[in-house]
C-alpha cells in the first residue's frame, strides 16, 4: 500500500494525533451530568401571596409564588427534583381554619397536601410544627401525598423501630441512565417537649445524628448513588441537639446535601456566615428561609464510573420569591379555601376602644400582652375554683410573638373599631395549649432570669446601646 504523506515522521504525527483523541475519550467519564435539587422549608401554610392578619397582599410568601420558580427550572433542567422539609400544615389562619373544621377527615386531603401532590414534589419531611395538632391529625394530613413523607428518628415507645418510613431510595434516571436517590428525613427530638400531650406514650423522637449514623450506611448498602438529608433542623456549629445540619455534615460520612431548616434562616447567607458556599466538610448546605421567602436550588454536577454515579461538585443557590408572579394554576387549586379563610378571618367578634399595637412588647407592657394574659388567667381562675389549688396565687407568663422577628411587618396593630377572628390571631399567632404549672418561688425566680438572658445590660448614661 502506497504511503499517501510519502514521509514516515508524518505518519507517525497522524498517528500521535489519534492517540490524543484516544486517551481523552479514556480519560472522559462514562457520563457526566447534572441534577438540580429544589427546596422549601418552614412553608407554615402560605399558599397565596396573602397576609391574613393584616388582610393584604404579601409580597415574598407562599407556595404559589414558589411554583413560578420550579416551572422555570423544569423548563431549562432535565433532571430536576423537588423537597419540602416540614413546618409545612401549621403557622397562619389558614392553617388554623382547617384545624377549627376538623379538615382533613381520614380519606381526605389537606388542601395543603393537594397543592404539594399537584406541583409534583418528590418527597418531604415532618416539622416540629406538624406535630402541633396531635399524631392523627399529622397522620390523616401525610396519608393523602402521592409523594413519600421520610422520618428517621421517630419510633414506637421503648423500641428501635422506626414510626415512619425513615428514608426511601427514588429510582430515577439521568439523561436516560438509572441512579437511586437516598432522601432520609430528621425532626428536632425536642417535638417530645414542644408537643409532650400530643406525643407522650405514642411515639419517642431520639437523636437526629445517631440516627443519620444508623441509617446512611443501609442506603448506601442499597445503592443510593447520592444521599439528600431533609433535615429540619438549623446548622449551629457545635450543636448536637436542635440544630444539627452544621454537626451532620461534619460527623455522618455519606450524606452528599442537607436541606435544613426550622432556624427560618437562609444558608447560603446569614444562617452560616462563616460558610459563604454552605460546603461543610465537603457537604452541601441550604436552608431556603421560611414562609417561601426563597426556594432553595442545589445544583449537583454527577459522573457515573464503574456503574454508580458519583457526585462531583455541588452549588447552592437561594432564589427570592420577592418580585415573582405568583403561579395562577396554584391560586386556583387553592381559590376555595383561601376565600373561605379569607371571610372567616374577618368576621367581626369585638370592639376596640382604642389602638392595640405589640410594637414595644420587647421593652414594655403593651396591651396585646396584656389581653393574652387577662385570657389566660379568665380560663386559669374557672379550671381552678372548687379545687385544691384554688388559692395559690395565679400568674401568667406570655410571649412576645409578633415583635419584629420577621421583619418590621412583623408586628400586630389593629385600630380603634372592630375587632376579627384575623385580628385575634394575629395577637395569638400560634396554636398553643394554656396549661397550669405549680411552682415555688425559687423555680419563679429561676424562669424570671431565664427570661432576662434575652436582654444587653445597658449602663445608663452611656448613650445608645442595644438593649437585645
Ligand atoms: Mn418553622
Ligand atoms: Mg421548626
Amino acid at each position: 500500500m502506497p504511503d499517501r504523506s510519502g514521509h514516515p515522521g508524518r505518519r507517525w504525527s497522524v498517528g500521535g494525533a489519534w492517540m490524543l483523541v484516544a486517551v481523552l475519550v479514556l480519560a472522559a467519564p462514562a457520563s457526566a451530568a447534572e441534577l438540580v435539587i429544589m427546596a422549601t422549608t418552614d412553608i407554615h401554610a402560605n399558599i397565596y401571596p396573602w397576609d391574613y392578619y393584616a388582610n393584604a397582599p404579601s409580597d415574598n410568601v407562599g407556595l404559589a409564588k414558589i411554583y413560578t420558580l420550579v416551572k422555570e427550572i423544569r423548563a431549562s433542567h432535565p433532571n430536576t427534583l423537588l423537597f419540602d422539609n416540614g413546618d409545612l400544615i401549621q403557622g397562619t389562619p389558614l392553617a388554623s381554619y382547617l384545624v377549627a373544621k376538623g379538615i382533613p377527615q381520614p380519606g381526605e386531603l389537606h388542601p395543603i397536601i393537594d397543592v404539594l401532590n399537584r406541583m409534583g414534589y418528590d418527597a418531604a419531611t415532618l416539622g416540629n410544627h406538624e406535630f402541633n395538632f396531635g399524631l392523627d391529625y399529622a397522620l390523616t394530613t401525610i396519608a393523602g401525598a402521592r409523594f413519600p413523607y421520610v422520618l428517621a428518628n421517630v419510633y414506637h415507645p421503648g423500641t428501635q423501630d422506626p414510626y415512619f418510613t425513615p428514608y426511601v431510595i427514588l429510582d430515577r434516571s439521568i439523561d436516560g441512565e438509572p441512579i437511586r436517590i437516598g432522601v432520609i428525613g430528621f425532626v428536632p427530638p425536642q417535638i417530645m417537649v414542644w408537643d409532650r400531650t400530643h406525643l407522650t406514650g405514642l411515639v419517642e423522637a431520639g437523636s437526629i445524628l445517631e440516627a443519620a449514623q444508623r441509617f446512611v450506611p443501609e442506603m448506601k448498602a442499597q445503592g443510593a448513588d447520592i444521599i439528600i438529608a431533609l433535615a429540619h433542623t438549623g446548622a449551629d456549629p457545635g450543636n448536637r441537639s436542635e440544630n444539627v445540619a452544621y454537626t451532620l455534615a461534619e460527623e455522618v460520612p455519606g450524606i452528599d446535601v442537607i436541606i435544613a431548616g426550622h432556624s427560618h434562616l437562609e444558608i447560603p447567607g446569614p444562617g452560616l456566615p462563616q460558610v459563604p458556599d454552605g460546603k461543610v466538610n465537603g457537604v452541601q448546605l441550604v436552608q431556603p428561609g421560611f414562609w417561601g421567602q426563597y426556594l432553595g436550588v442545589v445544583t449537583v454536577s454527577l459522573e457515573k464510573e464503574g456503574g454508580s454515579w458519583k457526585v462531583v461538585d455541588t452549588k447552592a443557590e437561594l432564589r427570592s420569591t420577592a418580585s415573582v408572579e405568583a403561579a395562577p394554576e396554584v391560586l386556583a387549586w387553592a381559590e376555595a379555601v383561601h376565600e373561605a379563610v379569607v371571610s372567616y378571618v374577618n368576621q367581626p367578634i369585638g370592639e376596640t376602644l382604642a389602638l392595640i399595637s405589640s410594637r414595644p412588647s420587647l421593652l414594655t407592657d403593651t396591651a396585646v400582652i396584656q389581653l393574652i394574659n387577662d385570657v389566660q388567667l379568665y380560663y386559669a381562675r374557672q379550671w381552678l375554683q372548687g379545687t385544691e389549688y384554688a388559692d395559690l396565687p395565679l400568674l401568667s407568663a406570655a410571649a412576645p410573638y409578633k415583635s419584629g422577628r420577621g421583619g418590621e411587618l412583623d408586628f400586630t396593630e389593629i385600630p380603634a373599631g372592630g375587632i376579627t377572628i384575623g385580628d385575634v390571631a394575629s395577637i395569638y399567632i400560634y396554636d398553643n395549649t394554656v396549661k397550669i404549672l405549680k411552682i415555688t418561688g425559687a423555680e419563679l425566680k429561676a424562669w424570671l432570669e431565664h427570661a432576662a438572658q434575652k436582654f444587653q445590660e445597658v449602663t445608663p448614661g452611656r448613650g445608645e446601646e442595644p438593649m437585645y
